[in-house]
């Protein structure tokens, strides 16, 4: 068993991040396996050096151990344009210039109750018909999920989380009129979410993937893309999320619920263990 924890340096880690981590850290050690972490700094505008070094001191405090060198996804640009040519070469990708506001404005009446997608309502489609060889500096990248899934068949995959534990299926009409097209490279950073974390668990051999119960919907879109580029789809596991006293999700931004906070404070590694329900 190979897990990992995917922090992204834009914030203090609060309870919320000391669960996942600890989770993917246990899962791992019961099972005699490893666990990994993995910087996901592509944000990078909000990403800073003070907030990864903070990372590190957290997890350690906490008691959690990890190989080095960490994986930092600043530097895997290399793997993700591999990827996306990969998507290129097999006709699955488009360039795309519409503006969020474009897309407001073409989603508005007619398609009033569409379902909303991981990443939003699907993309209505304005830019489908364009091509590769068109792609400007200013454009994001999108898969064409019509083909894709066409191409890739009913996407599946084990959870073992205790929210939706079992095994998941997708058909190809419902990742087109569910997810839709999403953007595979935004124009800013040359990735995405979606795409840096499908090659990055596959490089890193993840075989469980730990991870809070908001990214649950978000799945099928790394299945989809495991699927096309033939990697193999670890097992699930969504956790539940910590909330405050209010049933709101931890947000970076809550510095009260940071583990920083609670060092400070005098707490010790056990009591946010008993705190976040370990
Ligand atoms: N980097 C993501 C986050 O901080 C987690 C990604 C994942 O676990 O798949 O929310």
């Amino acid at each position: 068993m190979i897990t990992r924890f995917a922090p992204s340096p834009t914030g203090l880690l609060h309870l919320g991040h000391a669960f996942s981590a600890l989770t993917a850290s246990d899962m791992a050690r019961a099972a005699g396996g490893r666990f990994l972490l993995r910087i996901e700094d592509i944000d990078t505008p909000r990403c800073t050096p003070e907030f990864e070094a903070a990372i590190y001191d957290d997890l350690h405090w906490l008691g959690l151990e990890w190989p080095d060198p960490v994986m930092r996804q600043s530097s895997r640009r290399a793997a993700y344009d591999a990827a996306l040519a990969r998507l290129a070469d097999m006709g699955l990708t488009y360039p795309c210039s519409c503006t969020r506001a474009d897309i407001r404005a073409a989603l508005s009446a007619p398609q009033e109750g569409a379902p909303m997608g991981p990443d939003g309502p699907p993309y209505p489609g304005t830019c489908r018909g364009r091509t590769m060889d068109e792609h400007g500096p200013t454009d994001a990248i999108r898969l064409d999920m019509a083909r894709a899934a066409a191409l890739a068949g009913p996407v599946s995959f084990a959870e073992t989380g205790p929210g939706s534990a079992g095994r998941h299926d997708m058909t190809p009409e419902r990742m087109v009129a569910e997810v839709g097209d999403i953007v595979l490279a935004r124009r800013d950073i040359g990735t995405s979410y979606h795409l840096a974390v499908t090659v990055d668990d596959a490089a890193q051999a993840i075989t469980h993937v730990v991870r809070g119960q908001d990214l649950f919907t978000a799945t099928s879109i790394h299945v989809l893309l495991q699927r096309l580029l033939g990697f193999a789809t670890p097992t699930y596991h969504h956790h539940r999320l910590i909330r405050d006293e209010r049933g709101r999700r931890l947000a970076k931004r809550d510095d009260a619920r940071a583990i920083r906070t609670y060092r400070d404070a005098g707490h010790s590694p056990g009591d946010i263990r008993e705190m976040i329900g370990l």
